[in-house]
């Protein structure tokens, strides 16, 4: 049998993060991914010839000391795009002080404050990210809340009115942080987009204030950057797990963590095969990991009823397309989200289990490639199955943009989609969940992914998590990856 230090199940790029970190430090370090290519959600993929896109998710950067630490061969990414969000009657509003003059002059004039106020609250956030948080309530010590004291200090630091401001923000609906800023509708909407993407809620709901704080703070601002480069990312957080020394294997699906006495001893393979190892950290999701890899009868009965209850609910598909060059989207993150209103009813359908007539979309390209984000396509449907309600993901994406781009439909030569369904059973996403457990105030900080576990430890000896769904997830920073290696023994 195999024997390695450390097992690594999945080559996202939180398990890649934490496997060179790990590799770095010379011990013997083997990635196991389920799929032909790694990188997880963060993958470039070809879906036909000159077809490549970021498949899943849409653009960003790692954090900047990753890139330096493991001495990634990655451009320091400057360039802010611009944000356009389409308006009814065929318009369009960037957003920047200047286009959003017409709509209002007096959120004009407050639109540096609240960038500024933005840039601060992802600022405190960034450092809650990469500290770790103490197992709250069973296990409160010095050394255990020392990630909470560095928090505290940070909004300390932040200044007595905006270390309030960020955390009266955070229980907020999106709508009414908002609302306190600006008067325009088209000016509140496209913030709002920000405050429920990737999450199943509509931007009048409670915590969407915090949910908006999160997606800016993973964007560095409005605009997605670095499109049609994820793949880059990952290749060289794969390069740098082999420079180290460390094994990636794709193609080795982990069907279950073997455990001896409440101790994780190795893995077993789709194929039988069984390899040992000292520790095994586990990027994928939390309910898959203890659920499906562990099982219940290896955990505590609560901890298991508390992990059941971690909150999963996908309610995006994509829509990749294929065109001859002359869609007529401009370069930048373009959204459709008129108003905060519209948002909401495009929430209303998910709460019913139905696809949203008129979407939440975001939409980038990349050279003649072009791909939407669609809200809300619920996991469980009503009624329907997602094979054969797929077509009606793309109609609804394409009919919605017509208007705005009259060249679009015709410009297209090759499709591809991407249901919920798909995100689960290609990407290994539990019911297409983006971030391996909503982002949502109680699934936050301490509480990610259940409390009292948010240090990357389980109730299982030598097994850790260290994907999206643990603190410091949610996103492409790769601080799980990174925190995961200071609790290891
Ligand atoms: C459609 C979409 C849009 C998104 N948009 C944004 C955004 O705008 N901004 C943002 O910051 N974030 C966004 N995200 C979220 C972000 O991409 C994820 O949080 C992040 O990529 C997760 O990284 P990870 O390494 O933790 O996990 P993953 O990327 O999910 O990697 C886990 C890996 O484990 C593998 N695996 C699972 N089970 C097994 C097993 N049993 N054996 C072996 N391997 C296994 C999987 O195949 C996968 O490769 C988006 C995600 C999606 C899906």
């Amino acid at each position: 049998m195999n024997k390695y230090d450390t097992i690594i199940i999945g080559a996202g790029h939180n398990g890649l993060v934490a496997a060179a970190y790990i590799a770095r430090q010379g011990r013997k370090v083997l990635v196991l991914e389920r799929r032909a290519i790694v990188g997880g959600s963060v993958v470039t993929e070809s879906f036909g010839e000159d077809f490549q896109v970021d498949a899943v998710w849409t653009g960003g950067t790692l954090r900047p000391d990753i890139i330096k630490e493991l001495k990634l061969a990655l451009p320091n990414v400057k360039e802010k795009p611009a944000f356009i969000s389409l308006q009814p009657g065929g318009n369009h509003l960037t957003l920047n002080a200047n286009s959003i003059k017409p709509f209002s002059e007096r959120d004009a004039a407050r639109w540096g404050e609240f960038v500024r106020f933005m840039n601060k609250s992802a600022n405190i956030l960034e450092t809650a990210c990469a500290t770790l948080m103490p197992r709250l309530p069973m296990n409160f010590n010095i050394r255990e809340g020392f990630g909470l004291m560095e928090l505290g200090l940070e909004l300390r630091l932040a200044g007595r009115k905006d270390m309030l401001n960020f955390i009266r923000a955070l229980p907020m609906t999106a709508q009414e942080l908002l609302e306190e800023y600006f008067e325009s509708e088209a000016v509140r909407g496209a913030v709002a987009s920000l405050g429920i993407h990737s999450l199943t809620l509509g931007p009048m709901s409670a915590g969407t204030g915090y949910t908006l704080i999160h997606n800016w703070m993973n964007r560095g601002g409005l605009a997605h950057v670095n499109v049609g480069k994820a793949g880059e990312i990952t290749s060289a957080l794969a390069n740098a797990v082999r420079s180290f020394g460390g094994e990636v294997r794709t193609e080795s699906e982990v069907t279950s963590i073997q455990i001896e006495n409440q101790v994780a001893k190795g893995v077993v393979l789709a194929t039988g095969e069984e390899i040992s190892a000292e520790t095994i950290l586990s990027s994928a999701d939390p309910k898959h990991t203890l659920l499906n890899l562990v099982g219940a009868q290896d955990l505590p009965p609560e901890f298991v009823w508390h992990t059941q209850s971690i909150k999963m609910r996908g309610s995006v598909a994509k829509v990749h397309l294929q065109t001859n060059g002359e869609h007529g989207i401009p370069a930048g993150t373009i959204v459709l989200a008129p108003s905060i209103k519209y948002l909401e009813r495009a929430y209303d359908a998910a709460k019913y289990g139905e696809i949203s007539e008129k979407p939440y979309l975001e939409v980038t390209t990349s050279g003649s490639t072009v791909s939407i984000h669609f809200q809300f396509a619920p996991y469980a449907l009503k009624s329907g199955k997602w094979n054969v309600e797929s077509g009606t993901v793309e109609k609804l994406a394409l009919d919605s943009l017509a208007e705005y781009f009259p060249n679009l439909k015709s410009s297209i030569v090759n499709r591809k989609l991407i249901t919920p369904k798909d995100l689960e059973e290609t990407y290994g996403l539990t019911e297409g969940d983006l971030n391996h457990g909503q982002l949502l105030l109680d699934q936050f900080l301490f509480m990610r992914p259940i409390p009292g576990w948010s240090n990357h430890k389980t109730p299982i000896d030598n097994l850790y998590l260290c994907g999206s769904g643990v603190h410091g997830g949610g996103g492409v920073s790769g601080a799980s990856g990174r925190n995961v290696v200071k609790v290891l023994k």
